[in-house]
């Protein structure tokens, strides 16, 4: 017999309300208004589409995760994952509210120097670090968390020229009963490699060691992988000690935690499943708190929360550009939003909500973004209110790594405002130009036009 073709299987939750012919609601109420500001006048005013980030949002995140964690463990330290939104108007926002950055390249580096962030406030990590990124950093007092041995011994190799002792920790990768298991960062737990490492670095008088760092996944919904990542750390830093006697002053854990997005194929919401800060913050300090570690010696807890933090601040407003039947008599929509602009539409399944009195019928629908390309999906299908073209919508939850990995691919990128504290509207990253594009081109003389 041939062997089939595997289909995952869907599960769905049905949101109880009145049903109608073609099935549940998946929206109740337009969202008109941002923090009291209108949709369509912010659409008018800034273009479609257009992002949208709410400063007071960041602020209030991030209080509450900082307090999950200040008030369960002794000293607490967020450091900013650039990456997972890197615009200076929200880094710095990070930064007023006392958190260090996070960088995992050298342009990253540099934007946070650029940011007026104090290079001991700096945790470098990543796989590819240049020896002038690491002699930079090594100048900066920022620490360094080394990924390699080709890494570790281009430090050891640097500082024989640079007079500064370089602030150390390693990345340890490690078996937390997830699945995937991320083993391509740092150095193994379970095989040695990690106290190897750590040997090497502690029997160099040249090099201080200053914490163990860890990342272990991302999206991560069991708090249990946390505590066992914690333990493990935490039991490297009292072999450390045990050994050489020496205290190391931070224990990193990475970033990780799940924002409230749902998983494509996810079996319930993720407002429903994912754990809050609490959770996580209980797992952690627990873990640590009930180590071996010496209580006048604990170390700082330094956490790089990303999509945890920022998903929540930020929208994305648009337009619908078309409706049009399918082959098959599906109804689909185009809308100026493609997976250009929201990259993870390859992943999440984005709440999408009309900015307008809608009506009460609905319709399963495939969301197709504006660029000429088969993979430009933003919903494969959803039960949808029927919208018609020029009518506005808002994606929530869009604030982590959209406006970092998205795409300058077939159009522009729009604009990005800041609703600030105030309820003032500001641009932060200004709508590309061609001219932003063409400027770094170079023709060739003998293809210019005589
Ligand atoms: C990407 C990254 C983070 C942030 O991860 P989130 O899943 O967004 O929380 C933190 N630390 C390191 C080393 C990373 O690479």
């Amino acid at each position: 017999m041939e062997k089939l073709i595997y289909e995952r299987p869907l599960i769905k939750k049905l949101v109880t309300g009145m049903p109608n012919k073609f099935g549940m609601k998946t929206v109740n109420e337009p969202i008109s208004h941002i923090e009291n500001i209108s949709v369509k006048e912010l659409l008018e005013k800034y273009g479609s589409p257009l992002y949208v980030i709410s400063e007071k949002t960041i602020r209030k995140v991030f209080k509450t995760a900082k307090r999950a964690f200040e008030t369960r463990y002794p000293k607490v330290q967020f450091a900013w994952s650039y990456k997972t939104n890197y615009l200076n108007s929200v880094c710095n926002v990070y930064h007023q509210e006392g958190s260090w950055a996070e960088v995992v390249s050298g342009f990253e580096y540099d934007k946070a120097i650029g940011n007026g962030v104090d290079g001991n406030h700096i945790l470098f990590n990543g796989p590819d670090k240049s020896e002038a990124d690491l002699t930079k950093a090594i100048k900066n007092g920022s620490y360094i968390h080394i990924d390699n041995f080709d890494e570790l011994y281009t430090i050891v190799k640097l500082v024989d020229e640079i007079k500064e002792k370089p602030k150390l920790a390693i990345r340890v990768n490690m078996d937390t009963g997830i699945f995937p298991q991320w083993d391509r960062f740092g150095f193994n737990y379970e095989n040695g490699e990690a106290w190897k490492a750590l040997n090497q670095i502690l029997m160099n008088e040249k090099l201080e060691l200053v914490g163990l760092h860890c990342h272990i996944g991302t999206y991560i919904m069991k708090t249990d992988a946390y505590a066992v990542a914690a333990s493990k750390l935490a039991e490297l830093a009292v072999r450390i000690k045990n050994k050489f006697n020496k205290n190391i002053k931070y224990i990193d854990l990475g970033g990780g935690f799940a924002s409230k997005n749902t998983l494509k194929g996810a079996y319930l919401p993720a407002s429903d499943t994912v754990p809050s800060f609490d959770e996580y913050a209980e797992a952690i300090s627990n873990a640590l708190l009930t180590s071996e570690l010496e209580p006048q010696h604990m170390p700082t807890l330094i956490l790089e929360t990303g999509r945890a933090l920022i998903d929540d601040s930020a929208y994305l407003l648009g337009t619908v550009q078309a409706i049009k039947r399918l082959a098959d008599g599906r109804r689909s929509m185009i809308i100026d939003v493609g997976v250009n602009l929201l990259f993870t539409a390859f992943w999440y399944e984005h709440t999408i909500t009309p900015a307008q009195p809608f009506s009460q019928y609905t319709e399963d629908t495939v969301i197709y973004g504006p660029l000429c390309m088969n993979i430009d999906v933003i919903r494969e299908n959803i039960n949808f209110p029927l919208l018609k073209k020029g009518d506005n919508f808002v994606i929530n939850r869009i604030g982590a790594y959209n406006m970092t990995q998205w795409l300058q691919f077939i159009t522009l990128r729009p604009n990005i405002v800041m609703i600030d504290l105030e309820g003032k509207v500001h641009i932060v990253r200004e709508r590309e130009t061609n001219e932003n594009i063409t400027n770094s081109e170079r023709l060739p003389m003998h293809l210019q036009k005589k």
